[in-house]
Formats: structure tokens, sequence, C-alpha cells
């Protein structure tokens, strides 16, 4: 049920930290990283159980007096060690269980997140447990060739290949790398047995099935017959007679799945495990050396916390993952006698979602104008038909008042579009309008009993839009592109009762930029508990949970270009330390990008400004201040600066 605004009026003097928590499940999804401190800043315990609190207002407020403008991605790199170190610990407990004769030996598929930093981190990081990189392009196999030089760590190389792909994966290997070329379509076997033969060298080699087990949720259809990766059974067959023909099939290695992204019930990735189990022993039955059973993505991130099979969250723990992996594959290996292979996962969401935050800050709030307005002489009918709704509703007429609302404002515009209504006399139905929408969602707020369906248009009509000073599109486009929710929420004033209810629209020109669904504990609702503004002091929000895919898969559109991001360690004398700064885009960069030339921008304009001044149309002082503002804007960032306020 969404709770209705509160007025006022209502006590909440007595609201806690830990409430806040809970109405914005960060209590949920926040563990074991995010807490609310009792002055009501959220806090960062980037090691978990294992290191130090940081209060995150305190700590943007250190960044701001660096220079580094809101909005601002701060990536936690202890975080992301610590969710690898989850990662492994799962897996290390569930093969301990089980008695598995094998290992675990993951890889970061670099799609994930692409940026230098992060990737060096993972490993660099990542090396005590021979963590290696997944490669889906020609562009990330380059940057994992460069990168991962434990000659321990495996490189697993997917997606389309073409020879040049193919023939650096294997020449790598001379270099003490170790690729692992994944044969993903039927077409690829040839094309990898003539790059061997030219060379003189084949490279490890891995088959990806088309599982028929059909996945579910957005990336559903990343398995099943429809697939647009994977060898189906025939194709899998075809391939192991053809590389057994060409004296290849020595080096095939590894089976590969991938059946979708933040796969959120565990029953699907039994069944698909179960699949995977049976086409493993039947490769090393057709005389494959095998070796490796790469699970690929899929591990989900639990973004409100509910535990539940829902788009948002998922019905099982890392561990819980962990253990089906390591027992599906052992009981069908133990049963056909087959020796248990090393497990690779290719877990990037799992991974990277935690480590990065997103904070920025809100400029203004806009909302809907319910004053009433003073009473005159000789209104029109329509209007005092309101004012008398206005004075009538009651807790026992609420729906006929929300009806008989609706139907005086719609009677109200078409006698505006026909001129019988003067402009005057349309603002006054609307405002009263609105008011009569408050006090009935006043009446609503009072009942303790879920709001009637047709009554629920009332909160959203009554939401306040709170304007943010970052881009959707940039920072959060999967919040557009595919619904997805990210826990998003105030970082400090937590004490406090938010006492209104609304909606967060973003900096570009679209309406489409806008955060209107939250989560909501397995489902979604449609407004966030906010609080009011305070004239004198800024309010700071923060996005989690947004650390994969978010960075790359964000735009340029109406130009606002990437933010300013920090990397944060815990120092070990205590509080923390800037590892890194990485600039976001000046305006100038992103112009650029577009194949504009600020130069030029910069000198047409200075021209122009000279003529004005020769024409007497511009002062030389004016022209002075419109130039250093061109100059100045293509220096700095895309964003609004909102000046320094402290929160
Ligand atoms: C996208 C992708 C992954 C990563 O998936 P997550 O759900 O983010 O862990 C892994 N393997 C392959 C082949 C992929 O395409």
């Amino acid at each position: 049920m969404h709770p209705t605004p509160r007025q006022s009026s209502t006590d909440q003097s007595n609201w806690t930290a830990a409430q806040s928590s809970r109405l914005y499940g960060l209590n949920a999804w926040g563990r074991p990283y995010f807490s609310i401190s009792e002055q009501g800043h959220v806090m960062v315990r980037p090691r978990a159980e294992q290191g130090d609190c940081l209060d995150l207002v305190s700590l943007v407020q250190g960044l701001q007096a660096r220079n580094l403008s809101l909005p601002l991605l701060i990536r936690f790199d202890d975080i992301l060690e610590d969710r690898l170190a989850s990662l492994h610990d799962a897996f290390g407990r569930a093969i301990a269980q089980y008695n598995y004769q094998g290992r675990y030996q993951g890889v970061f598929p670099i799609k994930c997140h692409q940026q230098r930093h992060v990737l060096e981190h993972v490993v660099r990081v990542g090396r005590r447990w021979n963590f290696g990189l997944e490669a889906g392009s020609k562009a990330e196999l380059l940057i994992a060739l460069a990168l991962l030089d434990n000659p321990d760590a495996l490189l697993i190389c997917n997606g389309y290949k073409d020879t040049r792909y193919l023939e650096t994966a294997i020449l790598a290997r001379r270099l003490g790398r170790r690729p692992l070329v994944v044969i993903e379509q039927a077409s690829e076997v040839d094309d990898l047995t003539a790059c061997s033969r030219q060379l003189g060298m084949a490279p490890l080699m891995g088959v990806r099935a088309k599982l028929s087990v059909q996945g579910i949720g957005r990336w559903g259809s990343s398995s099943g017959d429809g697939a647009k990766f994977g060898l189906s059974a025939p194709d899998l067959l075809a391939t192991v007679n053809t590389l057994r023909e060409v004296g290849l099939l020595g080096e095939l290695r590894l089976l590969h799945m991938h059946i979708g992204s933040q796969i959120s019930d565990i029953a699907v990735l039994k069944e698909a495990l179960q699949e995977m189990g049976q086409l493993y022993v039947q490769l090393a039955a057709l005389g494959a050396p095998m070796g490796y059973l790469d699970v690929g993505g899929g591990l989900g991130v639990d973004y409100d916390g509910s535990c539940t099979a829902t788009p948002a969250s998922t019905n099982y723990s890392l561990q819980n993952y962990a253990n089906d992996v390591v027992a599906t594959i052992q009981e069908c290996c133990q049963s056909h006698g087959v020796p248990m292979p090393t497990l690779v996962s290719e877990s990037g969401r799992a991974v990277a979602s935690h480590f990065s935050v997103l904070v920025f800050d809100v400029l203004n709030t806009g909302g809907v104008n319910g004053t009433v307005p003073p009473l005159q002489e000789g209104e029109p009918l329509l209007v005092r038909n309101l004012r008398e709704l206005l004075a009538t509703v009651t807790s026992e007429n609420l729906q006929e008042a929300w009806h008989d609302a609706v139907k005086f404002k719609d009677d109200a515009l078409s006698a505006f579009r026909l001129g019988y209504l003067s402009l005057v006399d349309r603002a006054k139905a609307e405002q009263l309008y609105w008011a009569c929408c408050r006090t009935i969602a006043a009446h609503l707020g009072h009942q303790n009993q879920p709001i009637p369906a047709d009554l629920q248009p009332i909160t959203t009509a009554l939401a306040a839009t709170y304007y943010a000073n970052f881009s959707i599109f940039r920072s959060a486009p999967d919040t557009w592109a595919i619904d997805q929710l990210f826990p998003v929420m105030p970082i400090h004033r937590l004490h406090e009762p938010p006492q209104v209810l609304g909606t967060l629209a973003d900096l570009t020109c679209d309406s489409d930029g806008k955060l209107n669904r939250f989560i909501d504990s397995g489902s979604h609702k449609s407004h966030l508990e906010l609080h009011h503004l305070q004239p004198a002091s800024s309010y700071w929000m923060g996005l989690f949970l947004g650390g994969a895919y978010q960075e790359i898969m964000g735009n340029l559109h109406n130009l606002f270009g990437r933010t300013n991001a920090v990397h944060i360690r815990l120092a070990p004398q205590g509080g923390y330390q800037v590892e890194q700064v990485v600039r976001g885009n000046t305006t100038s960069d992103v112009l650029t990008a577009l194949d504009h030339d600020p130069q030029s921008l910069v000198e047409r304009l200075r021209r122009d400004s000279e003529a004005a001044i020769g024409a007497g149309n511009l002062t030389i002082s004016d022209a002075h201040r419109l130039l250093t503002h061109v100059e100045e804007s293509l220096r700095q960032s895309t964003y609004l600066e909102s000046g320094v306020k402290s929160p």
C-alpha cells in the first residue's frame, strides 16, 4: 500500500534513523555495506564487518572541498574486493561442505565495467584466487590481454569472432596467457580450425551450449531454442566430430552456458545446471578432455532486499547459488564416474553492483498549487461547486467527493476551451480541485486500511517533483531502458520524518528523464518519501547498487557527460584515502566528441560580438562577460553548478 502524504501537523517527532532504514529498505538491500547513523547519515562499511565505517555525508563534503562537484560517482574499491572475497568464500564453503573434488575459478566479464582503474583493481586483488577476465568483443580482448598478466588466470573469449580476433587469441598463448576460445556458433569451428592450421597452434577451446531450459525475466531469451548464441545438441555433436576429424578434440576443455542476467529464481538455475551436467559428462564420453564447466553470468543482486523471485530481487543467497552449482555438477559427474571439473562463473552484476554510489543534489521542487483562493463576488457556478465540495469532504464521502472533484475540474476545463471561463476562474477551479485532493488524501492517510483502487490516482496527482542534478540517461540508463529498479534515497536527514511524497526529474529536456518507480519489497511504488527542502541547505541523494552496466550504457543525451568519479579506500591509519580521481567530461569534451570544434565556436562568437559592439548593440564589458561564460562553460562540467551549500 502506498502511504499518503502526511500533513505537517501529524506528530512524527519521535522518528528515528531505524525507521528510515526500514522505510527505504536499506536494512535489507544495504547489508553489509550500508547503514544509517543516529544523526541520520548513510554510513558505508567498505570492508563489511572487517573494517571502519565512513560517514557518506562527510565523505562527500571532503570531496567537494577538493573541488569535486556533484553529481559524483564514488567507487569504493574495498567493496569490490569484498564482493570478490564473498564470491570465493561461498564457493570455498560449498566445495568443502560437499567434498567436491575440484576447484572454483571465476572470471570477471569486462562488459559489466570496462573502466581501466576498475579492471586493474579486479585483476590486482583477484590474483590471490587466480581470478580472470571474460571478453566479449575484440576491444575487450585487447584489454584482457594487456591487463591479465597472471598465467594461471583464465581468459575466456566469448562473442562474435573474426579471423583477427581468433589469431590474436591463439598467438597470445605464446605470451603465457591462457585464452580459452568459446565456440558460440557452428560456423566458428571452421574459422578456428583454419586459423589454428595457419599458425601451427591451437587455442584452448570451449563450447557454449544452447540449453533447452527457458530463462525467465528480462534476459529469459538468452537460453532456449531462440537464443542468439550457443550450440544446439546437433551442433554440439557436429562440432565434436569436426574437431576430432581435424585432430583438435584434445583442446576442447570447457563447456559454457549463459542463461541471462539477474536470474531471480533459483529453480531456473537448477534446471539449467542439470542439463549442463549431463552435457558435460556426454562430451567427456565422446573423448573431449574437458576440465572446466562455466556457468556464465546470471548470479543476481537483491536490489530491493526482499529475497523474492521478482525482477529486482533473487530468491537465493550467494551461498545458495554456490551450493547449487557445486552439488548439481558433483551429483552428475559422480554418477557417471567422470572427474569433477573446475567450476567457472562469469559473475559481473553480483561482483560489481555494490561498489559504486552516485551522489547527486536536488536543485528545487515543484508540485501542485492547492492553496484555496479568496472568495470573490460573482464567481461562476463551476468555481462555486468546487468551493462547496471542499467544504463538505468528510471521511464518510471520500469516493463520492473524489469523483465530483474530477467531474467539476473537467467541466471547468471544457468551459475554458469553449470560451466560457476566464483564465482567472480556471486558475481558481484548478486550485480548488487540488485543495479537494489534499483534503481527501489527508482523510485517507488517517484511515488504517488500504486505499481503494479508484482513489489511488490522488496520490500520484499530488506527488511533488524533485528536480535532481543528474541525467538518468547518463547515470542510471537501465531505469529508463528496461525499468530496472535501484535503491534511491536521501543520504542525510534520515532522523527526520519524511513529509513529502515525490518523484525525481532529471536535467534532460526529455519527459522520460525521471524516476517514478522505486523499490518496495518485492514490488515497486510510484513515489519516494522525501523531506522538505530547506532554503540554505542542500539535499543530497544517493543511487545505490548501480556499479554494473550503468556507466557503459549511459549516453550523452542532451550532452550531459560523464560525472566526476573517485576511488576511495579505507586508509590503514583509519579514515579514507582518495586513490584515484577520474574527472568527468567538460562541455568541451562532449562537444568535441560530436565533432564540434570548441575553439572555432568561441572564435565565431567573438567575431559576432565585435560586430555587435561596432553596431552599438553590445558594450565591450557585456561582450567580455558573454565570452567569459562561454569559455568557462567549455572548461567546466556539463552539470549545473549549484554552489557548495552545507547539507
Ligand atoms: C553478460 C554476460 C555475463 C555477465 O552476466 P551477469 O549477469 O552480469 O553476471 C557473463 N557471461 C556472458 C557470456 C555474458 O554475455
